[in-house]
């Protein structure tokens, strides 16, 4: 299987405080990684650093055959198109319709002709289930749904890896089932990802390898059977036991 995501030894630092302190992680390709740890573990920062968001200090980073940890030649843009990231904050446009926000990087990033556009973005919204709100306003929507045209938006550029950072933490319960239901699904058809999440259910069910981080570190990675039932630090122990 070739690496979609290769890390090696990556150091990043703000300021004074080392935030990444030496991680190596790969990602396969149709492979689901989970990266779970403690607020401030450097999770994010992370995520970050693999579509060029934050510069490294050190380390190679390799995304879809770029070398990200090498800012001088990358071509963002190209990159951007190749790695989509959702948030936990939708940042839908909220002036733009739920078929606007989804066309609008294709029409004007892409080049597509509008009638493509829509045509793609009819099939994007359908894989989140949200082809039926497609003329309505962000406003209109639950944060759920808002969450799930984040997702479409991101889809429709065609990404070969898609990065997701606590998508789902800041909705309820029940519409955080139907986003974390959107994500088993491109896991399902294949899709390269890698996620922060507090979920550990669906860690547990559905990832390839979990990662947990702390302090910066890989402290723990492997089958998420193992890290859940075997946890060989004491770290990882405490962790899972506050997270239950
Ligand atoms: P996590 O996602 O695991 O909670 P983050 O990667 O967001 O962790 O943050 C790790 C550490 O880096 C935290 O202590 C945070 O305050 C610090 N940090 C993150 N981003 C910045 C930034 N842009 N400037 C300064 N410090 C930052
Ligand atoms: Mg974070």
């Amino acid at each position: 299987m070739s690496a979609i995501v290769s890390i090696r030894n990556l150091h990043k630092s703000f300021g004074p405080a080392k935030v990444l302190n030496g991680v190596s992680l790969e990602v396969k390709k149709s492979q689901m990684v989970a990266i779970i740890g403690r607020s401030g573990s450097g999770k994010s920062t992370l995520l970050r650093c693999l579509n060029g968001l934050e510069k490294v200090d050190s380390g190679d980073i390799e995304v879809c055959g770029y070398q990200v940890s090498r800012p001088e030649g990358l071509d963002l843009r190209q990159l951007r198109k190749k790695v989509g990231i959702v948030f936990q904050s939708y940042n839908l446009f909220p002036h733009l319709t739920v078929e606007r926000n989804v066309t609008l990087a294709l029409t004007t990033i892409k080049k597509m002709p509008l009638a493509e556009a829509k045509s793609t973005a009819d099939s994007v919204l359908q894989m989140v289930g949200m082809e039926h709100k497609k003329d309505a306003y962000p406003e209109q929507l639950s944060g759920g749904q808002q969450q799930r045209v984040a997702i479409a938006r991101s889809l429709a550029m065609a990404p070969e890896l898609m990065l997701f950072d606590e998508v789902t933490s800041a909705l309820d319960p029940e519409l955080t089932a139907e986003v974390l239901k959107v994500m088993e699904n491109l896991a399902r058809n294949g899709m390269t990802m890698a996620l922060v999440t507090h979920e550990m259910a669906f860690a547990r069910k559905l990832a390839d390898v979990l990662v947990f981080m702390h302090q910066g570190k890989v402290w723990e990675v492997g089958p998420p059977e193992e890290l859940f039932e075997r946890p060989k630090t004491s770290e990882l122990a405490k962790f899972v036991s506050s997270e239950l």
